[in-house]
């Protein structure tokens, strides 16, 4: 099984695609997760990050490098990067841990999506910690009852990072950065683009399509 790397704003769809590969034998690698457990445990990494995180800004690459080594080393399961590289010095570094371990196998998915779209999303979004997430803006994504999780009946939490303020300095600084991304996966010929504006199982579909072809 090709490893994917998913390049894509937040909101787009990155979390719920890489929960249903999980499904199918991936190693899950979410920087963001990992930086929010930091934070949620009060390390003394977390306290230093809380405050980046809040605002929607970037944490530095040495953190989220050496997060990314930590998992990578010694994995040898096909993995799936949501969230890393999002900086081109990331993508270079991440580059050279690759020819370091060996790695090749690998897929590039950008879900394209327009900031009003995404922003509705992340407005809405609501998440569990057993993993489970939901939408109170889209019918079938709304939990049965109001905050409550129906797969482990906890109360659901809100992100502090999906207000308006936070998400448009992420989405800007997604933008910001992304060219130079997608141009690079491009020349290598890894890069794959999806509309992510379409339902969560055309989306699924189409990454199927991407991983039996490439
Ligand atoms: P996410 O869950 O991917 O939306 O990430 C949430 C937040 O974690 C981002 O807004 C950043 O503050 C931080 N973060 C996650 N991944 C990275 C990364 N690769 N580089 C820098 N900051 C990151």
């Amino acid at each position: 099984m090709k490893s994917v790397i998913f390049i894509a704003p937040p909101a787009a769809g990155k979390g719920t695609q890489s929960a249903m590969l999980e499904s199918l034998g991936y190693v899950h690698i979410s920087t963001g997760d990992m930086l929010r457990e930091e934070i949620a445990k009060k390390t003394t990494l977390g306290l230093q990050i809380q405050d980046i995180m809040t605002h929607g800004g970037l944490v530095s690459d040495e953190i989220v490098g050496n997060l990314i080594t930590k998992k990578l080393t010694n994995l040898n399961k096909p993995f799936i990067l949501d969230g890393y590289p999002r900086t081109i010095n990331q993508v270079n570094l991440l580059n050279d841990l690759f020819n370091k371990l060996n790695i090749n196998d690998y897929v590039v998915i950008y879900l394209e999506i327009s900031l009003e779209e995404a922003l509705k999303r992340a407005l809405g979004r609501l998440t569990c910690s057993c993993g489970s997430s939901y939408n109170i803006y889209y019918e079938n994504l709304k939990p049965k009852q109001d905050g409550i999780c129906d797969n482990c009946g906890k109360p659901l939490q809100k992100r502090s990072d999906d207000n308006e303020e936070s998400f448009k300095v992420r989405f800007e600084n997604f933008i910001k950065n992304n060219e130079p991304i997608k141009e690079f996966y491009q020349s290598i010929g890894k890069l794959h683009t999806i509309n992510s504006e379409n339902s969560s199982e055309k989306i699924t579909e189409e990454i199927k399509e991407i991983l039996k072809n490439d």
